[in-house]
């Protein structure tokens, strides 16, 4: 057996084989994770094989600590995998510059079945800018000579190998979900394979690793739908399969614009650091380009597990799909309210913490009571401050009309509340709440006419995480009867 014979007699045959193949930039975008939640599905929801594949050909954009970032990501997220750099398999190495040898040799294999040539061309071609037609490269270098060309490698001169895309004649491809799409030959160009240095180009290395890895799917951006009749006729002139392609549409921040980390958009990273459940992201994400057909079709939550379950192809859509961090907002508040007390107080602890360091403040009893009002951790510590210390409020706050207050009958429930509260000895929120209500009865109000000026007077806020009664048994009876006494001082020196 040859060199390529070996190679070919790894490939794994049978069964579903995909890969996520990120380069290592120190941060996944929401579209990336996306793909790699499509990517793992498409895997597991046919029993097949999930490979994560490391692509860093494109030296100048190495970022150190980035592979970490990735594997990081990939198992908090749960999205794990069967073969990859870390975990070995048949048809490693999984990392592309561990590849570098392989490029060459199937370059020049692709040279001698005429899909490629040596191009001398010291020129460098010019990337073409973003929304421009490509710059198509001319030389004559497709015409030479095979003794041409040796001598001229013999004699030290530089070269690149290019794709020789046919003259004539068009390229058909399927997508799975942007369905068929043909392209005029004559509107490609003899893209670079091999660089000068020796590297491959990512659009030779995704070919030669996905045919070597086995691939049966490929999912990715569509921003790469144009190179794709590119592609498929390196495998053409390869002569061999082609896998099925599932291009992902993109994930806007707008109708107009692509999400965009350099634009401030965030990346998953940026999402946990704000307090976004690794969970719920998911669960967003995977909806946003895809979605459950049948008696599914209205349902929008599912766990990891229940989306291997449910995932099919035919529900991604080629529509870009729209990131509204509201609705994520919303959907991580349903997660949170979920969550058990405990996860939750886990979670919650450090960003409690931030706000809190009064030792005689019940941080479980404040967890429990911001857990059901809770979209995203990070918010905690400005629901929650003004436990340690009572802010300088606006007297104005005691005037609220649904409660039926107004600052003379304000001073007037403090003022009874205080000699009462003093006398006070159950100090739980159950004790407290009976003891107002019988004073509002006492005085002829309602309730509100009591328990809404307690409530501005211990927290000097308008809107809290618990009642009034919650926080006073949360400050204790010292604390709770001083900030009311400020109230009445307050109130008093208008
Ligand atoms: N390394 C490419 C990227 O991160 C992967 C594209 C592909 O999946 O083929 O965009």
């Amino acid at each position: 057996m040859d060199f390529f014979e070996q190679m070919e007699a790894r490939i794994p045959v049978g069964g579903v084989r995909t890969r996520f193949a990120p380069s290592p930039t120190g941060y996944m975008h929401i579209g990336n994770l996306r793909t790699a939640l499509y990517t793992w599905l498409i895997a597991r929801s046919n029993g097949g094989t999930f490979i994560l594949r490391i692509e860093d050909t494109d030296q100048g954009r190495y970022v150190e600590g980035a592979v970490d970032v990735i594997y990081n990501t990939m198992s908090r997220c749960g999205l794990t995998h069967d073969e990859g750099p870390d975990v070995g398999g048949p048809v490693g190495p999984y990392i592309q510059s561990e590849r570098r040898d392989l490029y060459g040799k199937y370059a020049e294999l692709l040279v001698r079945r005429g899909g490629a040539y040596h191009c001398f061309c010291q020129k460098q071609d010019e990337e073409p800018a973003e929304g421009k037609a490509i710059v198509k490269h001319v030389c004559a270098c497709p015409s030479l000579s095979e003794a041409e060309v040796r001598a001229r490698i013999d004699a030290g001169e530089p070269y690149v190998i290019r794709q020789r895309i046919p003259q004539e004649g068009s390229t058909t491809f399927h997508d799975a979900s942007f369905g068929d799409i043909t392209v005029d030959n004559s509107e490609l160009e003899d893209q670079i394979l091999l660089k000068s240095d020796g590297l491959p180009t990512y659009n030779f290395a995704n070919v030669i690793d996905d045919h070597l890895m086995g691939i049966t799917h490929v999912v990715r951006g569509s921003e790469y739908l144009s190179s794709a009749p590119k592609y498929n006729l390196l495998y053409e002139a390869f002569g061999w399969d082609i896998p099925t392609y599932v291009h992902c549409s993109p994930v806007m921040r707008d109708a107009q614009h692509k999400m965009s980390k350099r634009h401030g958009d965030p990346s998953f990273e940026d999402l946990i650091a704000q307090g976004f459940l690794t969970e719920a992201v998911i669960n967003y994400v995977a909806l946003l380009g895809w979605s459950p057909r049948g008696e599914l079709s209205e349902r929008e939550f599912f766990t990891l597990d229940e989306l291997a379950e449910v995932f099919d192809i035919g529900g991604i859509s080629k529509s870009p799909a729209v990131f509204d961090i509201v609705k994520l907002r919303w959907m991580n508040a349903e997660y949170i309210k979920k969550l058990d007390p405990e996860a939750f107080y886990a979670m919650a602890e450090p960003w409690l913490r931030q706000a809190i360091s009064n030792p005689a403040i019940d941080l479980r009893a404040v967890s429990t009571l911001i857990q059901p009002r809770c979209e995203i951790l990070s918010e905690i510590p400005e629901k929650v401050d003004f436990l340690q210390a009572l802010p300088e409020y606006d007297p104005a706050m005691y005037v609220h009309k649904k409660s039926k207050t107004n600052l003379e009958n304000s001073l007037a429930s403090l003022e009874a509340a205080v000699p009462m509260l003093e006398a006070q000895e159950d100090w739980s929120n159950d004790a407290l709440y009976a003891a107002l209500s019988e004073l509002a009865q006492n005085l002829g109000v309602k309730n509100s006419v009591v328990l809404w000026p307690v409530r501005v007077a211990v927290s000097g806020r308008q809107s809290t995480p618990g009642g009034a009664t919650d926080l006073c048994a949360l400050l204790g009876k010292e604390e709770a009867l001083s900030r009311l006494r400020s109230g009445i001082e307050l109130l008093r020196s208008l």
